[in-house]
């Protein structure tokens, strides 16, 4: 069996050399993630280029995730690069200081308006939590701190409140010019970092679709905020990421667990794609082999259903990139092996004609024992609410649109199928669907599978047909 569970990747220096992509695409992976916080324009190109160029030589489809930097918040820069920073001392985060002349007294921010977010009593913490502040007074734009952890403290880091509540809006004029180069590259899906509410997805969209882009929107949730508003933004996103760095910072490692296993069992509920990021592999930037914790760590995201299990540092500026992905693919296969029965959506009605055709041919295939499921889709929306579902039942997405076929990339369960159900016979369409699956090895004589269509083939939300064949006598048998 195939995994269902799909790998995202970050590509970056580690991943640039001759072979290597190459070798991750071997190790399995589905979805190739470019990180704007890095690298120009034109670098990142070269990277969309190389994983479209490998695509169509191995035949795999692979999507393209364009990860937008958001506002994320940094100090400025030391004259001496670093500082040491002991518990007790005071240190200034002053809005005045120029960005490239900070001391061992005070630094500069890129945020100009943080005094403004914050009030005495408040903490800060920076690089990802190494040093945290605490507000003792703002006096005008320079915002007074005690070191309550100190530590090393080097250039560029950056700062979360503790408990969220910075006012940054989510799309900075730098994530604008991104999201115009996402459509240019025909990205499959722009992820907003630092969302607070379902309008910074919408916005998103909206400037993603006016430049051109087809893609689909991720929210990443990394912000207190995004909690509250969990529901709203998960209606309003094809995809939501449990961004577990920040995330973590905002609320205290120890909520994390609890808050992915809700969001997971949420964005399912509601139709909704989602994928666990951030340090799942960490001691695989420098050691071959991941830690038990890890491999626990990606079985539980696993288990809770995630669709994707996402690679960041460990590939782009990693020492094994192929064998990280390598090391998720077989966590992952194993991991699904263990498996619960499905009460997805037993009391939930249904809007729609299609969407009712896609649920029921799960609950059939999952009652009846069949080896495969074929959806003929337009836009992927079928096998995406079938994908929502638990089961261990293959799911192709069989389709003549390389825009489903890269965005169904990340779905779990689905493996998309270059197939032109325009150009073929509607009477000879279940014969095709069935040829197509016994090349692909998926099935043999005796299996019965699972197709769904619609009457008018090749129309985007027409599927009102469900028809169970039993694989062999398709040869025997006229059509409809
Ligand atoms: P980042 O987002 O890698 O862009 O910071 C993910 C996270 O915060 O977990
Ligand atoms: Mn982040």
């Amino acid at each position: 069996m195939p995994r269902r569970t799909k790998i995202v990747a970050t590509l970056g220096p580690a991943t640039d050399a001759p072979g290597v992509l190459e070798g991750m695409v071997a190790a399995g992976l589905n979805v190739a993630r470019l990180n704007m916080s890095h690298d120009g324009h034109d670098r990142q190109r070269q990277r969309v280029e190389r994983v479209r160029t490998v695509a169509k030589a191995t035949k795999t489809p692979l999507g393209v995730l364009i990860d937008l930097q958001g506002p994320k918040i940094r100090i400025g820069r030391f004259q001496q690069g670093s500082i040491e920073l002991a518990a007790g001392e005071r240190f200034c985060i002053d809005l005045d200081c120029p960005l490239d002349s900070g001391d061992q007294t005070r630094v500069g921010c890129t945020y100009a308006n943080l005094a403004d977010d914050l009030a005495a009593g408040d903490q800060l913490l920076l690089d990802d939590g190494a040093i945290e502040l605490q507000v003792t007074e703002i006096r005008g734009r320079c915002i007074a701190c005690e070191v309550l952890l100190g530590g090393k403290l080097s250039n560029s880091k950056g700062i979360n409140k503790r408990g969220g509540g910075l006012s940054a809006p989510a799309l900075t004029d730098k994530d604008k010019a991104d999201i115009a180069f996402a459509a240019e590259v025909e990205a499959d899906y722009l992820a907003v970092s630092f969302v607070r509410s379902a309008e910074d997805v919408i916005l998103a969209r909206e400037l993603f679709t006016q430049a051109g882009g087809k893609g689909g929107v991720v929210a990443k949730i990394e912000r207190a905020e995004a909690l509250e508003h969990a529901t709203d933004i998960i209606k309003a996103s094809d995809v939501i990421m449990v961004a577990r760095g920040d995330l973590g910072v905002e609320i205290g490692d120890a909520e994390l667990p609890a808050v992915q296993k809700r969001l997971i069992s949420e964005a399912r509920d509601l139709d909704c794609v989602i994928i666990t990021a951030t340090q799942m592999m960490q001691s695989m930037i420098d050691h071959p082999m991941p830690t038990r914790a890890e491999v626990f760590d990606v079985a539980n995201a696993v288990l809770d259903g995630t669709d994707a299990v996402m690679l960041s540092a460990e590939s782009s500026v990693g020492k094994y990139p192929a064998k990280v992905v390598a090391a998720m693919d077989r966590i992952c296969a194993e991991s699904e092996n263990y498996r619960r029965v499905s009460k997805h959506r037993l009391n939930t009605r249904f809007k729609r004609v299609d969407e009712a055709i896609a649920m029921s041919a799960m609950y059939a295939a999952n009652h009846l024992g069949v080896k495969a499921v074929a959806a003929l889709t337009e836009s992927g929306s079928t096998v995406k609410w079938m994908s929502r579902l638990n089961t261990g039942i293959p799911i192709y997405a069989m389709t003549r649109s390389v825009h489903t076929r890269r965005k169904t990339t990340l779905y779990r369960g689905v493996y998309p199928i270059n197939f032109d159900v325009a150009s073929t016979d509607i009477h000879e369409v279940n014969r095709e669907v069935i040829e197509e699956l016994l090349r692909q090895g998926t099935v043999v004589d005796g299996d019965l599978v699972i197709i769904t269509k619609g009457d008018r083939g090749g129309v985007e939300g027409q599927t009102n047909i469900m028809k169970i064949m039993r694989v062999g006598e398709h040869r025997l048998l006229a059509d409809d």
